[in-house]
């Protein structure tokens, strides 16, 4: 059979999505194309007792020609023959279906473990890992397995998977921050091996970029997260996502605001230019803001502020908007940032969330409102929101379309940070999030408070998109990488 046969992709498929794949089972389960090819091992299983309903006489058999011959061991007259066909079981030959995959990608093979019944795993001769899903028992457990490994072991993965069971996937890895790591493939996609081709070279660039341009610079005293975030800043995506659900399910640990703020930190390290010495406290006693960051003026893009970003991240067990006061802290921090701030024309106060409560933040600017001056005002920024960011920021072929098109990166993001670049963006401008209730409500008050952005996952793909071509691999990728979360805010 040749590579890329539409109808041995199918009937591999099928085959594969018979519950129990992983075991023999009766040969009519199978489509006809497979028997007598390499992909199905046969087994006879000759019957051990007579056959005639009312006996329970053993017998022996014998195989001849097409047939099994039945000699019952109590009586003769039960003798009888039977079609070999009837009493043959088949099972997928899982390193078969592996290599043939393999050879249609143009790609040897150099080893081959299973795992079964959850999955078999190779190696090609260039690097990557190809998991082909059999038949496991826990399906989300098994993928969350294989991304896991793929992380720990920076190892780019191609994840070969029942077409029937494609769309949980992307949820899984989204989780995990896999993106870069794992492909995931339906089988039926071998029908056309070209694209597979291409998504696995896409992977296996961005992991070689990642890997090049990862620089260790991590103080042995930071907290146990930081070391992990240095060595994969990709990895403060699933911290993120990871936080986010935890807080959904009210299970964030003591500690989780310290955390929060360094991931956040990194998170915003990747995307603009941050002032290290931020955080601490200043010689009064009093803490400071946990994050400066800088969005430099772009002139070629006519984006002539400097903005300062002073940033906060509030975990939410312990700071949510509504139980928020506002005390010296914030004014404080506003304060310093217009004393001893590096020079800059708009001082964007940002908060990371990982929810929000009600219509509360609404509630909260409005008591931080009167502390703002002309130049200030307050940006909401959500944690999927910032992962989003982060993943168009960390792909290499997303970053690199936005860099052909706005030689700079931070040009795509700078209107979400800039008041009035924002305002004056209608689109933009008009995408409130979704509250639950009172939603017209909401959005009346929320457009009518100019100096709040609130940056959901929603509004920074939005942005996002309109910057790509509606076209191509990059599209699509990004579209998997966009998958909604599974998950609802409480
Ligand atoms: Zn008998």
């Amino acid at each position: 059979m040749s590579s890329g046969d539409d109808s041995t992709v199918d009937a591999l498929d099928t085959a594969f999505s018979i519950s129990h794949a992983s075991t023999f089972q009766p040969q009519e389960e199978f489509p006809d194309i497979l028997h007598g090819s390499e992909f199905l091992n046969e087994e006879i299983r000759e019957p051990g007792k007579c056959l005639e309903p009312d006996c329970d006489g053993f017998c022996t058999a014998s195989m001849d020609g097409e047939e099994i011959k039945i000699n019952c061991l109590q009586s003769a007259s039960h003798n009888t023959t039977v079609p070999i066909a009837d009493y043959t079981r088949c099972r997928i030959s899982f390193e078969a279906v592996l290599s043939y995959f393999a050879e249609s990608l143009d790609m040897e093979l150099i080893d081959y473990t299973e795992e079964l019944p959850r999955y078999v795993e190779s190696e090609a001769s260039d690097g990557y890992r190809l998991c082909l899903i059999v038949s496991p028992g826990d399906y989300e457990d098994t993928v969350e397995t294989i991304c896991r490994t793929a992380i720990e072991d920076d190892r780019p993965t191609l994840l070969i998977t029942p077409t029937q069971d494609t769309e949980i996937i992307h949820e899984i890895q989204s989780l995990f921050a896999a993106g870069h790591l794992v492909t995931a493939t339906p089988i039926r996609m071998f029908a056309e091996p070209e694209i597979v081709q291409e998504a696995v070279g896409a992977m296996l660039s961005r992991s070689q970029f990642r890997r090049s341009a990862v620089s260790q610079q991590t103080d042995p005293d930071a907290h146990p997260v930081v070391d992990r975030l240095s060595s994969n800043p990709s990895y403060a995506i699933a911290e993120l996502n990871q936080m986010r659900m935890l807080r959904a399910s009210k299970q964030l640990p003591k500690g989780s605001g310290t955390r929060l703020e360094k991931v956040s930190e990194v998170a915003f390290a990747q995307l603009f230019a941050t002032y290290p010495d931020a955080g601490g406290e200043d010689d009064s006693g009093s803490k400071l803001p946990d994050i400066l960051f800088r969005i430099p003026a772009i002139p070629k893009a006519n984006q002539h502020d400097e903005i300062l970003g002073i940033a906060d991240s509030k975990s939410g067990s312990e700071a949510n908007f509504g139980s928020e006061k506002v005390d010296e802290k914030h004014p404080r921090y506003l304060q310093r940032a217009r004393r001893d701030g590096p020079e800059s024309d708009l001082h964007a106060h940002v908060f990371l969330v990982l929810g929000f409560d009600g219509h509360k933040e609404l509630d909260f600017f409005d008591k931080m409102d009167p502390h703002y001056q002309d130049k200030e005002y307050m940006v909401i920024v959500t944690a999927e929101a910032l992962a989003t960011m982060l993943i168009a920021r960390l792909t290499h072929p997303i970053e690199n379309k936005f860099l052909l098109q706005k030689n700079d990166f931070r040009s795509v993001l700078y209107p979400l940070f800039h008041r009035d670049w924002f305002n004056k963006d209608e689109e933009l401008a008009k995408m409130t999030r979704e509250v639950g209730s009172n939603q017209n409500k909401y959005n009346r008050e929320y457009n009518s408070r100019s100096d709040l952005i609130v940056l959901t996952r929603e509004v920074v793909i939005r942005q996002l998109t309109r910057y790509l071509k509606k076209d191509g691999a990059i599209e699509r990728e990004l579209e998997s990488y966009f998958e909604p979360m599974n998950y609802r805010p409480p």
